[in-house]
């Protein structure tokens, strides 16, 4: 059977009728992944045994009359930055390689409760930093919609899994855009929560004040839907938002937007997009104001610096996050590998015996080695924004334009409801076209970090397509309105399929 035109919701329908199995739709992924994912490259690990057995235990549930969650029976992948207990967790990184979680990050929790079945965990560009899944430590991720593409990052393997047909759903994490562009160069839909919607307990945090986990789903309702299960406070992230679980309403999935007012911001529109990208995002919001929308141009003044805030305030946070890995609590160290022992003796450091290295060889040898070259990058930048001397000339000052970034949002939200953007200044590239080019590479996230600066929700979904390559559309609203978003994305999403 092939199931390509699935979404959470039609499943649901489906097997409440007793029309679909869980397990059918279940060895359907399986079967995918098993031809395809050796190429492709979207999961790191996969738990056909377990996943198989939970379909057939839901089935019998299901055949019982019981209702095991709004999720019963479906079939999700999880990035591997998010801790899935029993299993391993690499965040993409060598120096996680064997580390094996030992609980439940908060949101997994949530969908286990909920009924629905983890198919495995995902790649991702090491510890999510990166924009096209190149910087895996274990090899890149392709673009299902064409191979010779990047599929987006940092949640690279969570929108090829979604996009090729490996899941009926992904978690992804967002920090400075790794949800929403993967997503848009995927064709698929991604949305990041306001900053405290979703817990980001069993995490592996990137940017603390910037992190968030979200959906990356086939349709907007999906991806509602699967927020209202993930969202929530959580007595472990104190970041949480008390009370605030987001929950649908009908009014979301009405398709009527009469009156509503959508936001243009004019920096988002002109140097480095391609005019092929803003073609399509310009008839989007023409399309959204023949269903009745109202559009105004609105200005985000400080959008410039969004990208050299983002660069500041994101290493320095990545460098403390990033110190536990040392060598010796966690995952990968010299002092356990021969590789260890024949480096430091090329280093004439010390002699040929594990036994001798002191604790600071220890740190080094195994930070050296466990961490690429992007993750030891951004540690560097990070610990010299934070170093005295520099902290208030970098960090601190990157910390006021933040602020003024917020502000921007804060006065625009006060003439609009929603904000419209491309998600990506550009159509997908191809593998090694930026890998060479860090600047080149950080500039994909111009239209995206200024949200996670802000704290304030987005959507992508798909606008189009340029010679077979898909355009996301992004939407931004005001802190805790992703109502707004669903509705408008939903309304969009309407038109776009008619
Ligand atoms: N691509 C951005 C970066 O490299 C965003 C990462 C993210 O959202 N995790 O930092």
């Amino acid at each position: 059977m092939i199931f390509s035109n699935m979404t959470i919701k039609k499943a649901r329908e489906l097997m409440d009728n007793n029309e679909l199995k869980s397990s059918t739709l279940v060895d359907y992924y399986l079967d995918n992944i098993s031809k395809e994912n050796k190429d492709l490259n979207a999961y790191l690990s996969v738990f056909s045994d377990e996943a198989r057995r939970e379909a057939l235990e839901t089935d019998e549930r299901l055949s019982r009359g019981e209702n095991p969650g709004v999720l019963a029976g479906i079939p999700i992948a999880v990035k591997d930055n998010i801790l899935v207990r029993g299993y391993n967790a690499t965040a993409g990184s060598k120096i996680l390689e064997n580390y094996v979680a030992s609980y439940d990050a908060t949101v997994v929790r949530k969908l286990k409760d909920a009924g629905a079945i983890i198919l495995g965990k995902t790649n991702l560009d090491e510890f999510a930093m990166g924009s096209s899944c190149e910087q895996s430590a274990f090899g890149p991720t392709k673009n299902p919609r064409n191979r010779e593409y990047v599929p987006g990052g940092s949640s690279g393997g969570s929108a090829c899994a979604v996009a090729g047909e490996f899941a009926l759903a992904a978690l992804g994490s967002d920090t400075g855009g790794s949800i929403r562009q993967p997503a848009s160069l995927c064709g698929i839909v991604g949305l990041k929560p306001t900053y405290g919607r979703v817990s980001r307990s069993g995490l592996i945090a990137l940017a603390s004040s910037l992190d968030q986990i979200g959906p990356m789903t086939k349709n907007v309702y999906d991806a509602a839907l699967l927020l209202s299960v993930i969202s929530g406070h959580d007595v472990n992230d104190a970041t949480t938002l008390p009370g605030e679980k987001f929950e649908l309403n009908e009014d979301m999935f009405s398709g009527n937007i009469e009156g509503l007012k959508i936001g243009l911001p004019q920096e988002y529109f002109i140097e480095g997009i391609d005019s092929r990208v803003g073609q399509i995002i310009e008839k989007a919001s023409k399309d959204l104001e023949a269903r009745g929308a109202k559009l105004y141009p609105v200005s985000l003044p400080h959008t410039k610096y969004g990208l050299a805030t983002y660069y500041i305030i994101l290493p320095s946070e990545a460098s403390a996050n990033l110190a536990r890995f040392d060598g010796i609590r966690y995952g990968y160290s010299v002092a356990r590998t021969e590789q260890g022992r024949s480096a430091r003796t090329e280093q004439g450091r010390s002699a040929n015996n594990s036994s001798d290295k002191n604790m600071w060889d220890i740190f080094i040898d195994s930070r050296s080695h466990g961490f690429g070259d992007e993750v030891r990058r951004r540690i560097i930048l990070g610990t010299f924004a934070l170093s005295s001397g520099y902290y208030d000339a970098y960090y601190n000052k990157a910390q006021l334009v933040r602020a003024l970034i917020r502000r921007d949002f804060i006065e625009a939200f006060k003439k609009v409801d929603v904000l419209l953007t491309p998600t990506s200044p550009t159509l997908p590239f191809k593998f090694g076209e930026k890998t060479d080019d860090p600047l080149a590479m950080y500039l994909a996230d111009v239209y995206t970090v200024s949200a996670n600066l802000a704290g304030i929700p987005g959507i992508s979904l798909n606008a189009g397509e340029v010679e077979g390559l898909p355009v996301g559309l992004q939407l931004l609203a005001a802190n805790k309105n992703e109502d707004i978003l669903v509705k408008v994305a939903n309304a969009y999403e309407q038109i776009y399929n008619q």
